[in-house]
């Protein structure tokens, strides 16, 4: 058997999702504009903008699937960076007064 001819052409294949706009890149996908990709990518693409924006045309073969990261996560993670400066904010505040 002759493993070595696979190698030998290899090239990119890029497909796209024509309703989300998500890449995959020799069937990983890629987030767009980092291009970082990660084990949950496609699941987490699932809970982002599948699950809400796809249809018979996505092509993310985790769309329909729970447990990727949502919005609802995400907002609540950036709340809390947002308390949490406000927090310091204040803290600033007690401590120097108004300057
Ligand atoms: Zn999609």
């Amino acid at each position: 058997m002759d493993s070595d001819r696979e190698f030998s052409d290899l090239k990119l294949e890029r497909r796209e999702c024509e309703k989300c706009g998500a890449a995959w890149i020799n069937g990983q996908h890629v987030w767009g504009g980092t291009g970082n990709t990660s084990e949950s990518s496609e699941l987490d693409l699932a809970g982002l903008v599948c699950n809400k924006l796809g249809n018979h045309q996505c092509i993310n073969p985790m769309k329909g699937k729970e447990g990727g990261q949502t919005w609802e996560y995400r907002a609540g993670y950036i709340d809390g960076m947002i308390t949490e400066r406000k927090k310091n904010i204040q803290d600033m505040n007690d401590r120097f007064g108004d300057l």
